[in-house]
């Protein structure tokens, strides 16, 4: 387990809507490599928080920096998404008229409303790298076939594939496992186990079953702050936890 000190360093970050505080004194920090699980009743501030790390969002205060180089809050989406943070939605966006392949290989283009010339001009380390991707997300009999014929969990995992084709260092998924089967959700606590270590990956996710399978430390927030961090025995048996839950 290599890990090399903070690849994301958030502190006291606030950010109002309206007078509202959905993000309230946020302390947050995910080391280099590391899976972190977050989890938090609905209204708790996980999108927003995924919102301010991918500079969609502007805290009101507080600090954000990747590594100890970049000060995300001087920077904007573009410049975030070229330091190598990569964000995967709830629902899968995979060009379903496309092959598997075809859907490797445009996420290599910057300007994704330019269908690349496909295949024919591939440069031996794109095709590599598609090689070693589909490898990792288990479609590569798939390769061939369009994105449309996939089932839900293998066009999900051909989005987070997507992602990965431009290596990113910092992953942000949003709810992997909604609707998918049980095998499904196993392959993909496969997958987001063996990104670890290579890169740091953020997973926000209800299944409680699912986040014990894949992480080690799990952050409950609650009201726009962290509640509870620790291993999901650690929070799953804080008494604040459990009555926020209960509350729910
Ligand atoms: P979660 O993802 O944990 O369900 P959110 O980050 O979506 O929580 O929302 C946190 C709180 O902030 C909620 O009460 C939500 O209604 C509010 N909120 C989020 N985005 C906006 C917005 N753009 N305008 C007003 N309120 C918002």
């Amino acid at each position: 387990d290599v890990r090399h000190g903070p690849i994301l360093y958030m502190e006291d970050v606030t950010v109002s809507f309206d007078g509202f505080r959905a993000i309230d004194n946020l302390n947050l920090t995910i080391d280099d490599g590391e899976l972190r699980c977050i989890i938090g009743p609905n209204g708790a501030g996980k999108t927003t928080m995924m919102d301010i790390i991918t500079g969609k969002t502007r805290p009101d205060t507080g600090d954000v920096w990747f590594g100890s180089r970049h000060d995300l809050l001087t920077m904007n989406e573009p410049e975030i998404a070229s330091l190598g943070i990569g964000r995967k939605f709830q629902k899968p966006t995979v060009f379903e008229a496309l092959t598997v392949f075809e859907n490797l290989e445009l996420a290599m283009t910057a300007d994704k409303r330019v269908i690349p010339t496909l295949t024919a001009r591939l440069t031996g380390d794109v095709r590599d790298r598609i090689e070693e991707v589909l490898t990792m997300i288990q479609l590569a009999d798939q390769q061939a076939q369009p994105a449309g014929i996939l089932s839900h969990g293998q066009k999900q995992w051909l989005e987070i594939g997507m992602l990965l084709m431009q290596r990113p260092r910092l992953l942000l998924v949003d709810e992997p496992v909604a609707g998918m089967t049980e095998q499904e959700m196993e392959r993909t606590a496969e997958l987001l186990t063996s990104l670890a270590g290579k890169q740091s990956v953020v997973v926000v996710e209800h299944d409680m079953g699912f986040v014990r399978s894949i992480a080690r430390t799990v952050t409950v927030l609650h009201q726009g702050s962290v509640l509870a961090e620790g291993s999901m025995d650690q929070v799953q048996s804080d008494p604040r936890v459990i009555e926020v839950y209960l509350g729910e």
